[in-house]
């Protein structure tokens, strides 16, 4: 090796998988916080679209409400857009993308552009059976997008944010029963296909996500910082 050469680092990329209600977007701000990475959905994304009224938003809205997955185009036109920005240099944490093997590829493409790929992508795995419930309680801070569940996760002051402060708390028009059904009926036909996809090229991890939430972090924790080693 020359002398005075550095090896660049690389950016460590890692996807979340898992049906709606797994968890996660809870773990991803987590992993945030804890490893510094960037977290990327494309369902905070695409409401956002939806809530500015752009094209991508007025087409995504019914299909998002009807449980459906919108288009590949548009999904990977939004995703490639925010990884292009300067604060996803350093990695990130794909919470709900890719979701079909055409999103996977357009991925790998994208990241091998820029000299990247996926150091890992971890399952978080469930039983179906207990996502009804924690979609139907899911609630979310409406000051900074800490989740919250009526159930398995409340603030310690009623009404309040933990983290803001603030009082303005909102539900999902997607999160409800019969919405759920037909997510879990997508992630299935659609999405689930890529644990094998991942488990082929040996970046795969599996997390037991059944457990608590503070469980569940401890274990993601011990995958993650064995990847980054
Ligand atoms: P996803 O992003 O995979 O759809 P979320 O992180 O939004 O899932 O979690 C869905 C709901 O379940 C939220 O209300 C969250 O507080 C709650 N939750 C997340 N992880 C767990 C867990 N391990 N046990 C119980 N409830 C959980
Ligand atoms: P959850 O994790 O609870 O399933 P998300 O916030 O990730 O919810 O996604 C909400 C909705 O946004 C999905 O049901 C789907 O309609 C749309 N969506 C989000 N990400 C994608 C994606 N990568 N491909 C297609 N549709 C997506
Ligand atoms: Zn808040």
């Amino acid at each position: 090796m020359m002398d005075g050469v550095k090896i660049p680092q690389t950016a460590a990329n890692l996807v979340l998988l898992g049906p709606p209600g797994a968890g996660k977007g809870t773990q991803a701000r987590m992993l945030e916080e804890t490893f510094g990475l960037v977290q990327l959905s494309t369902g905070d994304l695409l409401r956002a679209a939806v809530a500015a009224g752009t094209e991508a938003g007025r087409a995504a809205k019914a299909v998002m409400e009807a449980g459906d997955l919108v288009s590949d185009e548009i999904v990977i036109a939004i995703l490639r857009d925010r990884l292009a920005e300067a604060d996803c240099a350093s990695g990130v944490i794909l919470d709900g993308f890719p979701r079909t093997t055409v999103q996977a590829e357009a991925l790998d493409g994208l990241l091998a552009d820029i000299g990247q790929d996926i150091r890992a992508a971890i399952s978080l795995e469930v039983d179906d059976s207990a996502m009804v419930t924690r979609i139907s309680g899911r609630y979310t801070c409406g000051g900074c997008g800490e989740g919250y569940h009526d159930s398995f996760k409340t603030s310690a002051v009623e009404g309040k944010c933990d983290k803001c402060g603030g009082s303005e708390m909102k539900r999902r028009a997607d999160d409800n029963a019969e919405t759920v059904t037909q997510r879990l009926v997508a992630y299935h036909a659609q999405t689930a296909p890529l644990i094998s996809y991942y488990d082929a090229r040996g970046v795969l991890a599996r997390v037991d996500a059944m457990a608590p939430i503070g469980d569940v972090a401890k274990e993601l924790n011990a995958v993650v910082t064995a990847t980054l080693a």
